[in-house]
């Protein structure tokens, strides 16, 4: 079903031009608004604290360092210059489990690192978010066999999976801003949607 739009004299706001039935959305209206459809919350700051408290973890996610194989040199590549995710406030890799909130999981899981892996994940403190980085990450990729788990879901509620072999950087990042906006969107954790697979 087609939402309707608002516009600002629907806010209440009164003036010739806004309430002018036959007119569109004036340069400012269609400044202050997205295209005339108007989210006048996030315009003038008028907010929740619940909303600033997702707008505040959104924009400073601290991803744990956690690298497994070979998809960890793009992960570690996402702090560099070219690809600077300092742009949206991930850029402090925490080495202490208890100071991050988000595990990258970025290669195969060997059965041998399942342990060690659940382990860190339940160090880090609530809320917290993962991502699946890379096909093997996801369902173990081309290893199809009894040595490595297949699909990090088995062990861990994963947020977001990030396709690829490796992913380029930019997958990551993109992997990152779609986390954000589930962040900002109130998106029920992973963890309390009971993702986990085995
Ligand atoms: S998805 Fe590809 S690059 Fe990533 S760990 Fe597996 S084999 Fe390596």
């Amino acid at each position: 079903m087609a939402v309707e739009k608002k516009r600002l004299r629907d806010y209440g706001l009164q003036s010739e031009r806004l309430l002018w039935p036959t007119k569109g959305p004036s340069v400012f209206e269609r400044e202050l608004t997205n295209d005339g459809e108007i989210d006048l919350q996030d315009k003038v700051m008028l907010t929740t604290l619940e909303k600033a408290v997702r707008w505040a973890q959104g924009h400073s996610i601290w991803p744990d360092t956690f690298g497994l194989a070979c998809c960890a040199i793009e992960m570690m590549s996402i702090v560099s210059s070219r690809y600077d995710v300092a742009r949206f406030g991930a850029e402090t890799f925490r080495s202490s489990p208890r100071q991050a909130d988000l595990l990258i999981v970025s290669g195969r899981v060997a059965h041998k690192m399942a342990p060690p892996l659940r382990q860190i994940y339940d160090q880090m403190l609530e809320p917290k978010w993962v991502i699946a980085m890379g096909a093997c990450a996801s369902s173990a990729g081309m290893f199809n066999n009894y040595t490595v788990l297949q699909g990090v879901d088995k062990i861990v509620p994963v947020d977001i999976y990030v396709p690829g072999c490796p992913p380029r950087p930019e997958a990551l990042l993109e992997g990152i801003v779609r986390l954000q906006e589930r962040i900002l969107a109130g998106v029920p954790h992973a963890y309390e949607l009971g993702k986990v697979a085995g």
